[in-house]
């Protein structure tokens, strides 16, 4: 079973601290949302769980973190000032603000208005995603030398530090660079909660080799991809590819594959139950070329006056110079985030028939890996012992200690949050140093000694 619709993960994230609405005691801000003390570890399990993969697993990777902010010539040369816009539309008949390619059209071609069933839109108009500010204290608000923009994909940071990378690291082809960090877009219709949000988070790898194997690169970067998606819980049936057509393509990539997943499930017509997920695209040598300062154009015009570096690569086993190609793997981490929930959420139905929600996840990924109760928090030999063993537990896996409640709806609010094992504290424990351990899955109960507990519950969450 996964989440019936977002609106259950909504109320869910909400109820229990993954993810709030932003700025909301002033009533809002549209489509912003901010991640609790739930959300936050939840986000982090994904974020190391890719790093891990990408970066300390594999031999041919490094990381980055580079500045949001970047020089505008930037984002001058990778084309976004000019082309990184999305086709606006106005309904004239219920004044709203639409991507024109994301609607519906009739029969005859026309485009209709998702909110109110009207054909009478305006004219597309190319609307620029990039958010803009100024640099300095003495700007003012309309100085061209003074405009740069925030970030929308942390991809350029990358491409311009191809050079210190290679030569810092002495790497040869093929390898990658690493990067995880906050994007922003605005964009024109954000919304379904976390899904499309103005600011969010990135981890991108951009994957450097030779034209000639950038075919094959390309294909094993999706079938890990698929592998990886796997890893964190996400079932293969609400994962789909799908191949972009020529004519939907970015002008830089020469094949792209977008993973998509079932978003949705609650829409009649199947092929609106799926959106993108992430996205991978064979980008060519497009990037480093136009940072680079050699190339020219047919006219024998430098492509890029500006740039002082050509990130060109020279290849010593065959006296080649030449610019790599990009295999590009990039995947939302909040899209990430919520895919994981809705797939890891069920619904059980326990002996007086109340229904209770289950957050399946994996042990990797869930917040919080143990919870230790107390049976009675009035004895305080009880929770002295709870409390020690929580401590004990801590310095191996994420434990808490809780003692707001009866037992029954503390086992219920852990497995709310996804907590693989409870461990109770009773009287007995103070007799025979034993504990009881509850599976969150199966809701079995087993008793353990205290001496054991690490050990029995660090093989049951492989950690
Ligand atoms: P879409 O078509 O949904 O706008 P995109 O194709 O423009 O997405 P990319 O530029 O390929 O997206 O970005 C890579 C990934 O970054 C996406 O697959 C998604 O996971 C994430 N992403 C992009 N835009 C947003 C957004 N506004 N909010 C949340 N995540 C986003």
């Amino acid at each position: 079973m996964s989440a019936p619709n977002i609106e259950t993960i909504v109320s869910l994230a909400k109820r229990r601290g993954f993810v709030y609405p932003a700025s909301e005691i002033y009533g809002g801000l549209g489509s912003s949302w901010d991640y609790g003390p739930l959300g936050v570890e939840l986000a982090n399990n994904i974020k190391k769980s890719w790093w891990n993969w990408v970066v300390y697993e594999r031999d041919d990777i490094e990381g980055l973190d580079s500045s949001i902010i970047l020089n505008r010539s930037v984002w001058k040369y990778s084309g976004h000032e000019t082309t990184f816009s999305d086709p606006l539309v106005d309904c004239r008949e219920c004044k709203s603000r639409l991507r024109q390619d994301k609607l519906d059209q009739d029969a005859d071609g026309k485009y209709i208005c998702s909110n109110c069933g009207s054909t009478n839109l305006t004219d597309p108009r190319p609307f620029n995603l990039m958010f803009r500010t100024m640099i300095g204290a003495v700007s003012s608000d309309d100085d061209p030398a003074a405009l740069a923009y925030l970030r929308p994909e942390t991809a350029q940071g990358i491409f311009i530090n191809f050079k210190n990378v290679l030569d810092t690291s002495r790497r040869k082809l093929p390898f990658g660079i690493a990067q995880i960090g906050k994007a922003f877009r605005n964009e024109v219709t954000p919304g379904n909660f976390i899904f499309r949000t103005r600011e969010f988070e990135q981890m991108e790898i951009e994957y450097f080799v030779k034209p000639e194997e950038a075919a094959k690169a390309h294909q094993e970067w999706i079938d890990g991809f698929d592998e990886w998606l796997g890893s964190l819980g996400i079932s293969a049936e609400n994962l789909k590819h799908y191949e972009q057509e020529k004519h939907e393509l970015a002008h830089y990539s020469e094949r792209t594959v977008d993973i998509l997943y079932r978003f949705f499930p609650e829409r009649e017509d199947e092929a609106k139950q799926w959106d993108e997920l992430m996205g991978i695209a064979n980008r060519t040598d497009y990037d480093l070329r136009v940072h680079s300062k050699k190339p020219e154009d047919a006219e024998q015009k430098r492509i890029n006056p500006d740039s002082t570096e050509d990130l060109s690569y020279f290849d010593t086993a065959t006296n080649e110079r030449f610019y790599p190609y990009i295999i590009e793997p990039s995947t939302g981490v909040n899209r990430t985030l919520l895919a994981v929930m809705m797939d890891a959420y069920t619904e059980r139905t326990n002996d007086k028939g109340e229904t209770r929600v289950i957050l399946k996840l994996k042990p990797e990924m869930a917040p919080i890996k143990v919870a230790v109760l107390p049976l009675a928090k009035n004895k305080p030999e009880i929770v002295e012992m709870a409390k020690r063993l929580k401590k004990d537990l801590q310095p191996s896996m994420r434990a808490v200690y809780d003692d707001t409640g009866g037992i029954g709806k503390l086992y219920a609010r852990q497995d709310e949050i996804g907590t693989p094992f409870c461990v109770t504290v009773d009287h007995e424990s103070l007799e025979d140093n034993a504990v009881t351990v509850r599976d969150r899955d199966t809701w079995e109960q087993e008793r353990v000694s205290v001496d054991s507990l690490k050990s029995y519950l660090g093989e049951r969450l492989t950690i």
